[in-house]
């Protein structure tokens, strides 16, 4: 199974303080998504492309990487293009790091912070993948980098996750998400389903 853990990426993300929240688990990974025809964000991958979503909101099991996290991995392959959900400022770059070394802290990324302050990590990327850099506006849509398989990962993939703003990056802060331009099934709580296929439409 691929998996990905992100406990990590605080140290390349951003700043790392102990959690402040105070929504339990439970309640935030069973919460009621926003409705995705007013979502503010698209898939992370161009139009007309489908991808599976292998691993969604918080899973059960403590053993996948987003245990209480809300987040998803979809199986993009190394090379293939990440673009931005939604418009915003690049606050964080990484891709000096080599593929599959397996190796936490080690997630090239990039780090697009919106002008409502929440965040939105893009991890994975392959080296020398970034094809933004630190102060750049980007457009939703906008060509982020390239996929990868770097840092905690077990295999080539995708790992979006939104986070309520730049102060601390945990599972406490982190953000339901979904995307207006979505073809795909949505849970009751209108959260994508994990195991399931997504193609982006024309937005
Ligand atoms: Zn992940």
């Amino acid at each position: 199974m691929v998996s990905c853990v992100i406990a990590a990426c605080s140290a390349v993300g951003g700043p790392s303080d102990v959690a402040q929240g105070t929504q339990s688990a439970a309640a935030r990974c069973g919460q009621k998504f926003p409705d995705p025809n007013t979502s503010q964000y698209l898939l992370p991958f161009p139009a007309g492309r489908s991808y599976t979503m292998f691993q969604g909101n918080c899973p059960p099991d403590p053993r996948w990487g987003h245990n209480g996290w809300l987040a998803y991995d979809f199986d993009l392959a190394i090379g293939d293009s990440v673009l931005a959900s939604r418009e915003g400022l690049a606050t964080y770059v990484e891709q000096r790091w080599p593929n599959s070394d397996r190796v936490c802290g080690h997630e090239n990324s990039v780090w697009i912070t919106h002008d409502d302050r929440t965040v939105m990590a893009y991890l994975h990327l392959t080296t020398n993948g970034a094809r933004v850099r630190v102060g750049d506006r980007v457009s939703a849509g906008t060509l982020l980098g390239l996929s990868g398989d770097s840092g905690c990962s077990s295999g080539p993939h995708l790992h979006v996750g939104l986070f309520k703003d730049a102060t601390n990056f945990d599972k406490e802060s982190s953000r339901p998400l979904n995307f207006r331009n979505a073809d795909g099934p949505l849970a009751a709580n209108n959260a994508l389903v994990q195991g399931a296929r997504y193609a982006a439409r024309t937005p």
